[in-house]
């Protein structure tokens, strides 16, 4: 490819880099490129678009980067299994479709740091509301916060399934309340949860945004490709190197293949690599902790010690029980069941193939002292894991539950200047006094919902972790021996102005370069109480206006739920 021009290269065709792409093209003038190291999300492949395959693509190298983390202290050195999708639509195309944007009060804590004033609810909400078109929302009392014309059509989980109707009664006679919409006025409380799939398909971020734009004559999105180097004038941004993976990733209408580096030339580099790859890719090329660059050979571009800084995450636990009635879903995941469901699906879009199973869960707080809710909970009528194996065996339940906003900060930093090489993880769970705590209060809470009367007909006891363990140490320990991670590493480019942050608030610009941002996951300063994908589009969407110089969408100051106000707050 002959090094060409373009305004915005946009470095990962993944969530962010979807919507990014597809806002920043709607102006003709505008020509964009996109780089995405993963293959196309082929429309024929069920792997992606059936929204039961979920467990599929994880693991397997043609969708996933398959990241492990380094031997984690606090877990018995286990090494954590870290999915991330390496496929147009990114993480996007193969998560759980869960869609949470969090509580208002996370985007207050953002915005109570220096110079962070403009990511406050009522600025982010707006934002929120473009991004989607909520279909249960009209008519009910989280209309106003919810969005009705946006490109993210979002389904409400029917959640009809006898076990559900157990799991609200339960939560309720555990001293808990239902709330209408966990997206809308009241996060805190138990609900039906809304989701990214359409007509029984998986909605990601490419099918929702980049492919109803691919047809621009000013957008080229180039698929197998890899990026491996940021170049620089100087502190300027000029463009990028990239190595083409495969055949199918040549470049449309060229031919063009095979290995050799190429370049491309922007105006600006929009990074959108994600929690892992965008602060691997910023130090490959020098934009990092100089010292720790220094010991690689890598030549500093600017030391920027944040880099890679302040990794936080999700760790999550299964409580499982057992079945007295048949009623699970477990049939559905049997072999012999599965061509069945899978033609259901391809004829009709229908059956246990056409929903993800998260249909329901809820937010609570594990203690009086905090201020919102720090646990989420996600019900499903079927006792699993989340790689598709079960322990149950037959009929059963399950909870996953953990810590929503741990204190616990990890890391990403490069082994070697080998683009290739995967970066160290390290993300030090568990390594704190408040989150052992809340691990142990959010296993007592969820084993208290999963003992009320309300399961007494379905309740044919633990599975997991079991009655033997039953003591705050062993409960710690059991965490310590079998959590996974709920697939939510973030904050490793974070936005703010101190001394570890590494991209500006008001632009997404990385600190003491020029011509180059981050917008993605990992510009998050704190992770969210939630599940992340909706906050990264959140912040695509509110990035797109920042770079284009659009006038930002006007905060909307709605009140909304707070348990220590007594009341509402704004
Ligand atoms: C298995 C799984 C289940 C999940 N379930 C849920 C869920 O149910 N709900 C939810 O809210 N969140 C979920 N998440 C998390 C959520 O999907 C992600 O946090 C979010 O999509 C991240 O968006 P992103 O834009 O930051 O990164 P991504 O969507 O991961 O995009 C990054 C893109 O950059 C590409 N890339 C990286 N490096 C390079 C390079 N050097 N050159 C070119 N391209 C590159 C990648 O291939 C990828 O396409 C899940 C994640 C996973 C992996």
């Amino acid at each position: 490819m002959a090094p060409e021009q373009f305004d915005y290269i946009i470095v990962g065709g993944g969530s962010a880099g979807s919507a990014l792409a597809a806002r920043l093209s709607a102006d003709p003038t505008t020509r964009v490129l996109v780089l995405e190291a993963g293959r196309p999300d082929y429309l024929w492949d069920p792997f992606i678009h059936m929204p039961a395959a979920l467990t599929f693509p994880i693991g397997s190298r043609f969708y996933d980067w398959q990241y492990s983390s380094e031997p984690e202290p606090y877990l018995n050195g286990r090494r954590i299994y870290h999915a991330r999708g390496k496929v147009l639509g990114g993480s996007s195309s193969i998560n759980g479709m869960i869609f949470q944007r969090g509580n208002p009060l996370d985007y207050e804590r953002w915005a109570a740091d220096a110079g962070m004033s403009s990511w406050d609810y009522a600025h982010c909400l707006p934002y929120f509301k473009r991004m989607e078109n909520c279909l249960a929302a009209p008519g009910t009392p989280s209309e106003a916060f919810r969005g009705s014309d946006g490109p993210l059509v979002l389904e409400r989980g029917p959640a009809t399934n006898p076990l559900f109707g157990a799991w609200f009664e339960a939560v309720q006679q555990a001293g808990y309340q239902l709330t209408d919409d966990v997206n809308g006025y009241r996060q805190e409380g138990f609900a039906a949860f809304d989701r990214n799939i359409s007509h029984g398909r998986r909605l990601s971020a490419a099918r929702a945004y980049l492919h109803p734009a691919m047809s621009r004559p000013n957008l080229r999105v180039v698929t197998r490709a890899h990026t491996t180097r940021i170049l620089f004038s100087g502190t300027r941004a000029t463009g990028v190197e990239f190595v083409l993976t495969g055949p199918a990733g040549t470049i449309a209408g060229t031919g063009a293949g095979g290995s050799a580096p190429r370049q491309a030339h922007g105006g600006e580099v929009i990074v959108c690599g994600g929690a892992f790859g965008s602060p691997q890719l910023l130090q490959l090329s020098g934009v990092g902790n100089a010292s720790e660059l220094g010991r690689l050979g890598i030549p500093v571009v600017t030391d920027l010690p944040g880099v890679g800084e302040n990794l936080q995450d999700h760790l999550e636990v299964y409580v499982q029980y057992g079945s007295k009635l048949p009623v699970s879903v477990a049939p559905a995941l049997k072999w012999r069941n599965r061509p069945g469901v899978a033609l259901r699906w391809a004829l009709a879009r229908s059956g246990p193939g056409a929903t993800n199973h998260f249909e329901a869960g809820g937010f609570a707080r594990s203690n009086d002292k905090v201020r919102y809710p720090n646990l989420m909970f996600h019900f499903l009528p079927i006792a699993v894991r989340y790689d598709g194996s079960s322990p149950a065996g037959g009929h059963g339940y399950q909870v996953h539950i953990g810590p929503m906003y741990s204190d616990s900060r990890g890391t990403v930093k490069l082994v070697s200047d080998d683009p290739f090489a995967k970066p160290a993880l390290q993300f030090n769970y568990l390594s704190t006094p408040t989150d052992r705590s809340e691990w142990t209060e959010a296993v007592a809470i969820a084993r208290k919902i999963l003992n009320q009367p309300a399961f007494d007909d379905f309740n044919a006891g633990e599975l997991s972790p079991g009655p033997e363990v039953s003591s705050e140490r062993e409960v710690l320990d059991w965490v310590a021996r079998d959590a996974e991670t709920a697939l939510h590493p973030s904050c490793t480019c974070a936005m703010g102005t101190g001394p570890l942050s590494v991209t500006d608030p008001e632009s997404l610009a990385v600190h003491g370069v020029s011509g180059l941002r981050v917008v993605d996951a990992s510009v998050m300063p704190y992770v969210t109480n939630g599940n992340i994908y909706a906050p990264t589009m959140m912040i695509a969407e509110k990035a797109a206006d920042l770079i284009m110089g659009n006038t930002p969408l006007p905060p909307e100051p709605i009140p909304y739920y707070r348990h220590d106000s007594g009341s509402d707050a704004v």
